[in-house]
């Protein structure tokens, strides 16, 4: 049999090293842009355990990749959650363990992340006005995650990042806002672009299609940006900025208006174990059968994902805002 190699590569000479893991599907908020007011949620038998989900981590960190990003729906109301940090945080070349969140559980998880090894997190805030908050996460809270976010900074992770999704006519007016939170409390903040990931019936997407330029244009009226150039270890969809007397970095994640394709160092692994090649595109290969299959070895699912780099695509094509070209919603895909 072929030995298996140290490093990803796919057919377009691409590095893939960093790996997004979706723990789980559900989620204590429905943001109007990712989730529909009902859902169906996937049945829990068919979603991997955390020993899986570990075992995934572990193949893949076996194979090169050096970071890893947990995120979901909210990873951290995954019962148990901070048992698999633990063991992801001992895994001995993992450079960096991340985390993405809506932030309603930091408060009491903050702590822990940080200990057992977190590095950086990424919190979702899309506005600073309680009403608004809850009207576009339909279930959050904004004091509990502004005390999360709070209870985060205060145990020192070396960064904090707030994600923003800017809808036209739903919180565009607080774009300025939102940058002013970002520098006051001395952490970074990114605008996403809406992305056309299922079938959503609350707003029409090309009308609340708000892009990175024009939020550029909005910022620029009251802040200095300086380029950072390429995003460190040439890592993606964002373009970042320093905003001169701040420690803030700005970005903007631009899946639409800025093809990154071409710098694609990742891949993501749904809930249930379907290890997705590209956001955009249905390109897949089923790794729960692989590790549910009769005599499992950690070699044969580390063989799974060495072969699944051939049938990544070299892009995306999110042509049209409006249309859900990926029917999967975002919460499947873990963000
Ligand atoms: N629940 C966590 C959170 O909200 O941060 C992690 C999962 S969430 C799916 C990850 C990120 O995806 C969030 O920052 C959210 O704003 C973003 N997101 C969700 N649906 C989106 C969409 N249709 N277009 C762009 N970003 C989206
Ligand atoms: Fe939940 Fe995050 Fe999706 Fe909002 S964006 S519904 S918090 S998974």
């Amino acid at each position: 049999m072929q030995s298996l190699p140290s490093t990803l590569i796919d057919r377009f000479q691409r590095r893939v090293d960093y790996v997004r893991l979706s723990v789980t599907d559900r989620c204590d908020f429905r943001c109007v842009y990712c989730m529909a007011e009902e859902m169906t949620f996937v049945p829990k038998a068919q979603v991997l355990t955390l020993e899986e989900h570990f075992q995934v981590a572990q193949a893949f960190t076996e194979l090169g990749v050096r970071k890893i990003r947990l995120t979901g729906g909210e990873p951290l109301i995954r019962t148990d959650i901070l048992t698999l940090v633990k063991r992801l945080g001992q895994l001995p070349t993992l450079d960096q363990l991340v985390l993405t969140t809506n932030g309603s559980q930091l408060q009491r998880m903050a702590g822990q992340l940080r200990d057992y090894g977190v590095k950086r997190i990424n919190i979702s805030l899309d506005s600073l006005q309680p009403r608004r908050f809850r009207q576009l996460t339909r279930h959050g809270n904004l004091d509990q995650v502004l005390a999360g976010i709070e209870t985060a900074i205060a145990k020192g992770f070396e960064r904090i990042k707030i994600n923003a999704v800017v809808l036209k006519g739903r919180n565009e007016d607080e774009v300025l806002d939102l940058v002013d939170f970002a520098c006051r409390r001395g952490i970074d903040i990114a605008f996403i672009e809406e992305m056309p990931l299922g079938h959503i019936v609350e707003h029409n997407r090309v009308l609340s299609f708000c892009s990175s330029q024009q939020l550029r244009d909005i910022i620029g009226k009251r802040y200095i940006m300086h380029a950072l150039g390429e995003p460190e270890g040439n890592a993606g969809p964002a373009r970042y900025y320093s905003l001169p007397g701040t420690t803030t970095r700005l970005g903007f994640i631009s899946p639409h208006s800025e093809n990154f394709c071409h710098l694609c160092n990742r891949v993501r692994v749904t809930a249930e174990g379907r290890l997705l090649l590209c956001l955009g595109n249905e390109h897949s290969v089923d790794l729960r059968g692989v590790l549910r299959a009769p005599g499992y070895s950690l070699a044969s699912l580390k063989r799974t994902i060495v072969e699944a780099m051939a049938i990544k695509p070299e892009r995306h094509h999110f042509d049209n805002a409006g249309e859900p070209q990926i029917v999967r919603f975002m919460n499947m895909t873990g963000g």
